[in-house]
């Protein structure tokens, strides 16, 4: 374990912000999260992965966490389905690369989501038509309100879109590693716009296009400070729907159909009918070419131009549609 003081953020989140935090831990093993050294460290504690749906909106006073558990143990490579151990803090893409090197189907559709494992469990990840709950069989996880270790089924997971019982615990469990479980069978999932008549001979194929696919669209990460997604799209009712269509001049508002008499509508299609598309504020600009992502343009945004552009786009589209955008990224 290793302990950094008065410790500098800005290459632990995604979105680039030049914050602090009292008090850094990087950890290797799961029996250090029970060291007392721990105790007398600056609270509160905050576990992150790679930063990459975070928002810290100022210096943090307590104690960052990371995990550095970065084993990937293949349990049984001669069954049809092979379950695979990921550590936490395995960087996900590197997961998915190696998994598709080795002819392995079940994450290539989840290739290039920035971040680590661990918080790929908790944030129910997805893309592509594929949630990483699909091949989730359990979470293995400290508990930190009963100080020991604990293991959760998929299904008491309580994953929903972007949701789990993790985010919803407020901090009580650090997953520790997260079991995988992957299809020596061709089992490719093609139906998502963009994918339809791709080469899907082998899971590599169809990582390539995903690859090829999101470097069309999204800013990269190593180059533009963003956390993806700032906005969750809206679900609502069939009614809301239509009121939308008429407060966009009868437009075909593009949405997608869920049971039970909802649909999803694209928030990044609400954001751009409203003419936000590279509207800025300081350093933060709503992106050109995807206009759900808030992306520090200059390299310098602070936390406020990323906080007073929200405010103008959220209220732009409740004044214009009267919905509530809600967002994806954590504030911190
Ligand atoms: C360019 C870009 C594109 C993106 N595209 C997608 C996409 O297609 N689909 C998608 O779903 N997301 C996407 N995201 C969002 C982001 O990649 C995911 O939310 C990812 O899972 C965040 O991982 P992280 O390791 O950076 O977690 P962090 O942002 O560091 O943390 C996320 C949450 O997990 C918690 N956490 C982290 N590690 C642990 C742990 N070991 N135990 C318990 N809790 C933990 C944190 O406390 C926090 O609440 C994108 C982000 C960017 C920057």
């Amino acid at each position: 374990m290793e302990i950094f003081r008065d410790y500098d953020l800005s290459l632990h989140n995604t979105f680039r912000m030049k914050v602090r935090c009292a008090c850094f831990v990087e950890y290797d093993s799961p029996d250090e999260l029970l060291s007392p050294e721990l105790e007398t460290l600056p609270k509160p504690f905050k576990h992150i992965g790679g930063g990459a749906n975070l928002l810290f909106t100022g210096d943090f006073p307590g104690t960052i966490l990371h995990s550095r558990i970065n084993h990937i143990k293949y349990v049984d490579m001669g069954l049809d389905e092979v379950p695979v151990i990921v550590g936490a803090g395995v960087v996900w893409d590197e997961f998915v690369e190696q998994t598709c090197r080795h002819g392995l189907w079940g994450a290539e559709n989840l290739s290039l989501i920035p971040g680590e494992a661990g918080a790929a469990a908790v944030q129910n990840i997805g893309a592509y038509g594929v949630e990483i709950k699909d091949i989730i069989s359990g979470v293995s996880c400290f508990d930190n309100v009963e100080r020991k270790r604990c293991k959760f089924t998929a299904a008491e997971c309580g994953y929903g879109y972007r949701d789990s019982m993790f985010k919803q615990s407020g901090g009580r469990y650090t997953v520790l590693s997260v079991l995988i479980r992957l299809s020596r069978k061709p089992r490719p999932r093609l139906e998502y716009k963009g994918l339809e008549g791709i080469d899907a001979s082998g899971p590599m194929a169809v990582r390539n296009a995903v690859v090829a696919l999101r470097q069309s669209k999204l800013p990269d990460p190593a180059e533009t400070g963003s956390v993806g997604s700032y906005f969750k799209n809206p679900v609502v009712t069939a009614d809301v729907l239509a009121r939308v269509s008429d407060a966009a001049g009868g437009a075909n508002v593009p949405h997608y159909i869920l049971p039970g008499g909802f649909v999803k509508i694209p928030a990044a299609w609400l954001i751009d009918s409203c003419g936000l598309k590279g509207s800025s504020e300081g350093g933060a600009a709503v992106y050109e070419r995807q206009a759900v992502i808030i992306i520090n343009r200059s390299g310098d945004a602070t936390p406020s131009d990323i906080l007073r552009l929200e405010k103008r786009v959220t209220d732009t589209v409740f004044s214009r549609y009267g919905i509530a955008l809600e967002r994806e990224v954590e504030y911190v």
